[in-house]
């Protein structure tokens, strides 16, 4: 009996220091392979969309990813996520990082850890221009549409909790839900909302409208526990912030000459190098 205790708490012991040693080298891990796995969405234009000339993901999203990569000096390899896939993508570590338009919340830090803040935005509504719904009190009794696992899902439930709300695997997927009637409104992040509309082959069929009723900072999405790894990639994006290279990231995607113009109206938390 004391023999079989003996070798349970030796296996727990290595087992713990096997799972410790795993956690504490997600940087040389990645060195070693010579690729960051990255998790981003695939259908949110302008974050992380399939570009129909080269069939690849681009984006926002991707430009973050692909400067910690190159930061790195390693090649960077794009999986797609959803948001109910992101944080369980991560945590069984077939995505080394998540940067998929993700809301970072003390919630969603039990499981996760998350960068400092790399995107600002809030939650709007989206509608049929025209179609009566102008705020979040006109949804009392009518259906809205949002994503499976966003923040908005929640938001939209406290703002408005005589809406119904129904949840799909993506954006895009509720858009077509409004375009065809299903809904009376897309709920979610108002660039996202942005994105969706101007994409749209008639953009002046809809309206993004109502105030903002939530605050959505973005942060990096990373492994548990690993300050290392945590610690390059914010120094990576503070580096990105003084140079100027996030600026001309941003104006790439939301820039005056896009169709997602947003001024940048928020600063980098930048700690002194
Ligand atoms: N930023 C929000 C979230 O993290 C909504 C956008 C999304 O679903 O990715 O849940």
């Amino acid at each position: 009996m004391r023999k079989i205790t003996l070798i349970v708490a030796a296996a727990l012991c290595l087992a713990l220091a096997l799972g410790g040693a795993a956690q504490a080298g997600k940087l040389d891990d990645i060195k070693a392979k010579g690729v960051l796995v990255c998790g981003v969405k695939d259908s949110q234009v302008p974050f992380g969309y399939v570009d129909e000339k080269t069939n690849q993901i681009v984006g926002f999203d991707i430009d973050m990813c692909k400067y910690v990569a190159d930061k790195l000096g390693v090649k960077l390899e794009v999986k797609p996520v959803t948001s109910a896939t992101r944080i369980p993508m991560l945590t069984q570590g077939s995505v080394d990082m998540v940067a998929a338009t993700m809301t970072h919340k003390f919630e969603r830090d039990e499981v996760i850890d998350f960068s400092i803040t790399y995107f600002m935005d809030g939650q709007k509504l989206l509608v049929k221009k025209g179609g009566g719904v102008n705020s979040t009190a006109d949804l009392k009794g009518k259906k809205v549409g949002t994503a499976k696992g966003s923040t908005s899902e929640k938001n939209i439930k406290d703002a408005q909790p005589e809406a119904q709300v129904i949840s799909f695997e993506n954006y895009p997927q509720a858009f077509l839900a409004l375009k065809q009637g299903k809904v009376a409104a897309v709920t979610t992040d108002s660039t996202i909302l942005l994105g969706i509309k101007n994409s749209d082959e008639n953009p002046g069929d809809w309206e993004i409208v109502g105030d903002f009723f939530s605050a959505e900072p973005y942060g990096l999405g990373l492994p548990e526990n690993d300050s290392k790894f945590r610690d390059f990639v914010n120094k990576s994006l503070a580096e990105m912030w003084v140079s100027g290279d996030y600026q001309k990231i941003y104006d790439k995607w939301f820039g005056k000459d896009t169709k997602y113009y947003l001024p940048l109206n928020w600063k980098m938390e930048i700690w002194p190098f």
